[in-house]
């Protein structure tokens, strides 16, 4: 079907207006444009939701989160898969390979996945944003050799539009312009990941020092 190809989110963002986003106060003109809404992002889910369970029927995959920034994703993702009967078994790793806005190329990680109970099964790794895919393209080959599983994919709500990229994630929500979006999950030095939108971080944003 057509849900298979990732929402494509055009090079021009949709300008910032107040009154159309929920938001603490403490964020007033940190946002430079609108990149996704929450409407949007369910509606997707949704879709995804229907995807997987056409690609996972009689199979109960292990979803994967990767913490933080898909926190939100994996929530509301896993809700959907419940709405229409599709199992699947919860794990968490956390992943981190950036500092501030640019890539440190360096990837770190920790948290407590237990290898064992990934040994011949169907992992779908859930992520927030694919950018140059080095996360992916370490984590991966990780778990592969680690937990030996049946099979391991990639879920994951964003992927940035690059020329060059390590590593495309099977099933994608939008397909972004190369901007560093906040929101939803993803923060910007742990800011704004209690946003319902996902948005452009302004310069204000970027110079904003919550301590
Ligand atoms: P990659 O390894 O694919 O280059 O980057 C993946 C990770 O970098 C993501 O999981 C996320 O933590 C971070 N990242 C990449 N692009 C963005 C962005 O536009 N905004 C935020 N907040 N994080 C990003």
């Amino acid at each position: 079907t057509e849900w298979r190809k990732p929402v494509i989110v055009g090079e021009d963002v949709k300008p910032f207006m107040k009154e159309e986003h929920i938001y603490p106060p403490e964020y007033e003109g940190h946002f430079d444009g609108v990149m996704i809404t929450c409407a949007e992002i369910h509606e997707r889910i949704q879709q995804l939701a229907t995807l997987i369970h056409t690609d996972y029927k009689g199979i109960r995959p292990v979803l994967v989160c990767t913490l933080k920034g898909a926190s939100p994703f994996y929530i509301h993702l896993s809700d959907a898969l419940k709405e229409i009967r599709q199992g699947f078994d919860m794990e968490f790793v956390r992943a981190s390979s950036y500092e501030g806005t640019a890539t440190s190329g360096q990837v770190e990680f920790v948290g407590e996945l237990k290898m064992n109970s990934l040994q011949g099964r169907h992992i779908l790794l859930i992520e927030d944003i694919v950018d140059t895919g080095t996360t992916l393209s370490a984590l991966i080959p990780m778990l592969q050799q680690q937990g030996n599983p049946a099979g391991v994919e990639v879920c994951s709500l964003l992927d940035k539009r690059l020329e060059v990229k390590k590593y495309e994630a099977k099933y994608v929500g939008f397909s972004i312009p190369n901007k560093f979006v906040i929101g939803y999950g993803l923060d910007y030095e742990e800011l704004y990941r209690d946003l319902k939108d996902i948005f452009v971080i302004s310069q204000l944003g970027i110079s904003f020092d919550a301590s």
